[in-house]
């Protein structure tokens, strides 16, 4: 298949050039190109039919990973840079176990953290990654005003983000996060690094006794999309991190989801990856709190 006519092509020099371009046309004719590897495909499928594309990847601008109060992406980041950073501590290495996966080498090396929550496919790695770490979404609308919003507000559902059809997304911004706090992500596909049918993103927090904190459990592959586990993140908390309670956690996230059954996997399957995954999950994010 090949895209409906394409009328004009904008490589726009700032961000403030990108933003207007976007303005000039009704909602949903001009569309930001960031990687190309999820919107090319819709575009050949004619699911998405733009009359301009605006393409982002010369803005220098939403490009790289700064460390200062936390940990701010440029939207236009790429999965390569953030899989071989030496920037991202323990607390967000899970960013780099998604994007050390995240398709093959092609995908990896034209991807974007930014294209990947904007698109928010319920499979994708990264969308359930931002919400288990607690990010930011740092937005730019065509009349210059800016807005910050929470992954957990900004991923609605499934091909639906509270992104305003006029404003980029320019970076997304995680926390400092307090000492002794470890991530982790793991997924399973039906082959190698293709996306996953179900994906485990965990931050936790021990105290100075060696028990939980603080916890964030995000899922993605079901069919709701992204999503926070609050059943398992409540009995996580408080606990001494042992095997039992992290079992216990995760069984009490498998009574609480809408597991699909489809042609991938059934309900069945999908609850013990939740609880395989889950518990690889669990030790390698508080083995990296602890700093091992
Ligand atoms: C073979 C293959 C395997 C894959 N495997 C995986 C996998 O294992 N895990 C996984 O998570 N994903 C996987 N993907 C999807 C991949 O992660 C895509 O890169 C991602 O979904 C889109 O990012 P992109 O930079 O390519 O964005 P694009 O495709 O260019 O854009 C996607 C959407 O976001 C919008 N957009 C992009 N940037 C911005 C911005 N800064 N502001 C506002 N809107 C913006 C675009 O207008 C478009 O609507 C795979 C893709 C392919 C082709």
């Amino acid at each position: 298949m090949y895209p409906a006519p394409i009328e004009d092509y904008i490589r726009p020099r700032t961000l403030a050039e990108a933003v207007s371009a976007l303005a000039r046309y009704a909602p949903g004719e001009a569309v930001f190109l960031a990687g190309g590897q999820s919107l090319m495909q819709a575009m050949k499928s004619r699911m998405v039919r733009p009359r301009c594309i605006v393409d982002l990847q010369t803005l220098t601008e939403l490009k790289g990973i700064r460390i200062s109060d936390g940990l701010a992406i440029g939207a236009m980041t790429r999965y390569v840079e953030i899989a071989e950073s030496q920037a991202i501590g323990p607390a967000y290495a899970a960013l780099q176990d998604a994007a050390q996966h995240v398709g093959d080498r092609q995908v990896r090396n034209r991807g974007t953290l930014g294209g990947s929550v904007c698109w928010n496919y319920l499979a994708s790695c990264m969308p359930a990654v931002t919400l288990g770490l607690g990010g930011t979404m740092q937005l730019l609308a065509a009349n210059g005003k800016t807005r910050a919003v929470s992954a957990d507000d900004f991923l609605i559902a499934p091909l639906e983000t509270a992104r305003a059809e006029d404003e980029l997304l320019t970076s997304i911004t995680f926390p400092a996060a307090p000492a002794n706090t470890g991530s982790a992500y793991k997924k399973w596909g039906l082959v190698t690094d293709a996306l996953p049918v179900v994906g485990v993103c965990m931050q936790v927090t021990l105290n100075a006794a060696g028990a939980c904190s603080a916890a964030r459990i995000a899922l993605s592959g079901l069919s709701a999309g992204a999503q926070r586990a609050p059943a398992g993140e409540a009995l996580l908390v408080g606990s001494k991190v042992d095997e039992s309670a992290m079992k216990r956690a995760l069984e009490a996230i498998v009574g609480s989801v809408d597991a699909q059954s489809d042609k991938w996997a059934d309900t069945a399957y999908r609850h013990q990856l939740i609880r395989t995954l889950g518990l690889d999950v669990a030790n390698s994010a508080f083995a990296r709190a602890r700093g091992v």
